[in-house]
């Protein structure tokens, strides 16, 4: 199973991964544990691509990253199908049931920084956590593990925060990403999204942290292709509904991001 698994990983082109057995904290919600779920196996997926002109956040740039989810759990069954390992194992990432930073952070894959993000020494923070449950231990002895321990403490990404929401310098105020995501803006949000070089998420906390500065691409294929990375209101209106689909800002459908994309003035 070990060496199996470790050369799953490597085909996908993820090296950041560790297995453990699955105790309560770990879990942040129960009911959605599969009932057959002992041992848990995390790693880290890099996203950021090689786009020099972008108006959304890197993570926007590729397609919705739970159709990559799709596909590797289809490849992951296929996988353990060829080669023999009866095994059930389910992907899980987002809407997961565990706590997923804490999980990778004691795992040795990253540390948290003071932006509240999982920080790897070779992709930065420009990763995506997910996880795999499965019934066998998979014990991933050649999943890298990273070095570095900490954030700098700099403060740079609570001083460059657009909204003031980072290390509670405004209690009440929201973060960008979820600003570009509302379907009502009070005036004094408008502004700031109007002002926001993003029209679809934000990224300034990642932008300015040190840890970043030298962040790698990702090597992983789906994150290099198809990429849309700046929209104007005719690259969103001449979008099918199945290319529109796709996107990680259709879930609010095509009238938020045009209403970001006016206020931006991108015309
Ligand atoms: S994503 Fe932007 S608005 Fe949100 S915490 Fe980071 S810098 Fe602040
Ligand atoms: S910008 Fe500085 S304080 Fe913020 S996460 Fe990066 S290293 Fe830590």
């Amino acid at each position: 199973m070990e060496r199996f698994i470790g050369s799953f990983f490597e085909n996908e082109k993820i090296e950041y991964f560790a297995s453990t057995a699955i105790s309560a904290e770990y879990i942040a919600i129960p009911r959605k544990l599969p009932p057959y779920a002992k041992y848990v196996t995390v790693f880290l997926i890099p996203y950021k691509s090689d786009v020099a002109d972008r108006n959304v956040s890197y993570y926007a740039v590729p397609r919705d990253y739970h159709f990559y989810i799709k596909e590797l759990q289809k490849r992951l069954c296929d996988f353990l199908e060829k080669n023999g390992i009866n095994e059930k194992a389910e992907i899980f990432a987002d809407n997961s049931p565990f706590l997923e930073r804490k999980l990778a952070c004691d795992l040795g894959l990253g540390f948290v920084g003071k932006n509240g993000l999982i920080i790897n020494e070779k992709y930065g923070s420009y990763v995506f956590i997910a996880e795999i449950a499965t019934e066998r231990k998979i014990d991933l002895s050649c999943g890298k593990k990273t070095e570095r321990k900490e954030c700098l403490g700099c403060g740079k990404c609570i001083f460059a925060c657009p909204s003031q929401c980072l290390g509670g310098k405004d209690p009440v105020a929201s973060c960008m990403s979820e600003l570009t995501q509302k379907k009502r803006l009070s005036p004094d949000e408008a502004e700031l999204v109007k002002k926001h070089y993003l029209v679809w998420g934000c990224d300034v906390c990642q932008e300015v942290c040190p840890h970043n500065a030298k962040a790698e691409k990702t090597p992983i294929g789906f994150f290099n292709e198809k990429l849309v990375a700046h929209l104007t209101k005719d690259a969103v209106s001449l979008m099918d509904d199945t290319a529109f689909s796709e996107r990680a800002f259709s879930w609010r459908g095509r009238e938020v991001v045009l209403r970001n994309i006016e206020l931006s003035d991108i015309l």
